[in-house]
């Protein structure tokens, strides 16, 4: 696929946005009172200049809420926003100069691609042929060229997208909200775009705000993660650090899979069934109930005990995908732990089995008052959240 930047008038002059040096976007102390409710709540994150930044939470955690503020959609009942270091708080939607792009195409039926794409330029009264030069460049980096007479029913969902993200670019906005611009496509389209947003944004470097409840397209995408639940931010990090170092329990069950396992807290350590010792959790009051997190793929099973900290359990269930193979162990005290395995490091098991679980980079936290143990992972499948809610309420 060619994601040549047809034209350098693309990437925007300086001062106009687009790889234009400034301060990206700032949220600060940003809340939103709808009555009594209070869907978004003392948020602050800085969107860094040039970079793709998402906001990530499940559905209601006020990530959209947050994004229309931003593009002046919504007015805050508290907080601060600056665009390029310009305090952009009380400014109007056509001041703040940002693109939208939302889930469901916004495009006007009745108008072409073309003109689509040059609508913020003629209400902008920008000239015919400057209208038509810049449409052209958009079309060609969209890479929808020869598209440009048809008319949006007439273009696939994926095609439909890349014609708002062209229209959003056309007036070269200092930034970019994206409004989880795909996720009205199928699964495989959902990837191809992402691939080709990936590529898009490094060839543009537009400051761009991505509003995803998919962990895997903020992950994947962004440079920077904001994890939003309920209202508030729970985590402000690199797609790594939200990963391997989540701050709350809310974000080590929401990021990435997790098994989530109950224990007690005896002498600084957490153990399970009384009988054994693991992870540090000094942090955590003695005699207190704790939980750990543990990622599948950081559990190994084996026919013999390792080098301490191993639980004993009974292999329940073995079912191979392929590469990998997934394995349920249950415990003495009935909670269950899945293992993600590679098929080449698996021993041989078979239901049934007394094994040995290793657990690795485990994260302990206090119970969480308000959510419990066992969040929803969306990449668990359904018997795995089963088995993963089973094992939470073991304890
Ligand atoms: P989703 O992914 O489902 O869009 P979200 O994280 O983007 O979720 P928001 O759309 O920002 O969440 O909504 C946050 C909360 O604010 C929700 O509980 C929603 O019902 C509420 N809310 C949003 N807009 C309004 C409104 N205009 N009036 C009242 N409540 C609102």
């Amino acid at each position: 696929m060619t994601t040549r930047v047809p034209n350098v008038e693309v990437t925007a002059p300086p001062g106009a946005g687009a790889g234009a040096p400034g301060e990206g976007i700032e949220v600060e102390a940003l809340t939103k009172r709808f009555g009594d409710f209070t869907a978004v709540d003392d948020v602050t994150f800085r969107a860094e200049d040039g970079r793709i930044t998402a906001l990530l939470g499940p559905s209601g955690s006020g990530k959209s809420t947050v994004l229309r503020m931003i593009a002046g959609l919504e007015h805050p009942t508290d907080g601060r926003i600056a665009i390029a270091g310009e305090d952009q708080t009380e400014a109007s939607v056509q001041d703040r100069r940002v693109g939208f792009v939302f889930q469901h195409y916004a495009l006007f039926r009745h108008m072409s691609v073309r003109d689509n794409v040059a609508f913020g330029l003629s209400v902008r009264k920008v000239g015919k042929a400057e209208q038509r030069k810049r449409v052209d460049e958009l079309l060609e980096l969209v890479q929808l060229g020869p598209f440009a007479d048809r008319y949006p029913h007439h273009l696939s969902g994926g095609q439909r997208q890349r014609v708002a993200l062209a229209r959003a670019l056309a007036p070269r906005p200092r930034v970019l909200l994206l409004d989880e611009p795909f996720g009205a496509l199928d699964a495989r389209v959902r990837q191809d775009l992402r691939h080709w947003l990936d590529k898009l944004h490094r060839d543009l470097g537009v400051t761009s705000l991505l509003v995803t409840h998919d962990q895997e397209e903020a992950l994947e995408l962004a440079q920077t993660v904001v994890v939003m639940h309920r209202g508030r931010v729970e985590q402000v990090g690199s797609p790594e650090a939200v990963y391997n170092e989540p701050a709350t329990p809310f974000v080590a069950g929401f990021v990435g899979a997790a098994n989530v396992l109950t224990g007690q807290v005896v002498d600084g350590r957490l153990r399970f069934n009384g009988e054994q010792v693991l992870w540090d959790a000094a942090h955590i009051d003695d005699g207190s109930e704790a939980h750990a997190y543990i990622r599948p793929h950081d559990v190994r099973v084996s026919n013999s005990r390792g080098n301490g900290g191993s639980l004993p359990g009974i292999l329940e269930r073995s079912k191979d995908l392929g590469w990998m193979s997934k394995l349920h162990v249950r415990l003495p005290d009935g909670q269950v732990v899945i293992a993600h395995i590679p098929n080449e490091e698996l021993g041989h098991h078979e239901p049934g089995d007394e094994v040995w679980v290793d657990l690795r980079n485990a994260k302990v936290f206090a119970p969480d008052d308000a959510d419990g143990p066992g969040l929803a992972d969306p990449n668990l499948s359904a018997d795995d959240a089963e088995s993963t809610a089973t094992a939470a309420a073991a304890g």
